[in-house]
């Protein structure tokens, strides 16, 4: 499979649809998914096409992993988590559902379970409120 520039993320970085964008710079974006699994759920972004891990130019992925760490680093400050998941999937039978390569940065509470992937939707104003603290957070 080749990479598809209509995914829902492409227009997203085309600036085509919205987003509550935290960070942006030349190579990369950060913005909240819509869907959270738990609260200040974000997605790192490198902006090189490519559908997932498997087809990433290596060095596309040696820049993008500091800024997910830089990413995980501000969100277990900005939502007082325990702990934090990093999560990337790859094709459909490996869970993935938007396909430009993302990593999955998720706030994690001791004894509090993940909602399931992709299936709830939150309220504007609450992704809004958190792109900001994680913003703050990052120094972004
Ligand atoms: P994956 O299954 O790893 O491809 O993850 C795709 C993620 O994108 C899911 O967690 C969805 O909740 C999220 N998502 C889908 N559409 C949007 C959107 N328009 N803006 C932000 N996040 C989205």
């Amino acid at each position: 499979m080749s990479y598809d520039p209509n995914n829902i993320f492409g227009k997203i970085l085309r600036g085509e649809i919205p987003c509550h964008k935290v960070y942006e710079d030349a190579d990369a974006i950060v913005f909240m998914d819509v869907m959270p699994q738990s609260p200040g759920h974000a997605l790192v972004l490198p902006k090189a096409p490519s559908r997932n891990l498997l087809d990433a130019d290596p060095a596309v992925l040696a820049k993008i992993i500091p800024l997910v760490q830089k990413v995980a680093v501000a969100a277990k400050t900005a939502f007082a988590a325990d702990g934090i998941s990093i999560a990337q999937f790859n094709e459909p039978a490996g869970g993935q559902t938007v396909f430009h390569l993302h990593f999955h940065v998720i706030p994690r509470y001791e004894g509090q379970p993940l909602k399931t992937h992709a299936r709830n939707m939150e309220e504007g104003p609450v992704l809004a409120a958190n792109a900001e603290k994680l913003k703050a957070a990052l120094g972004a």
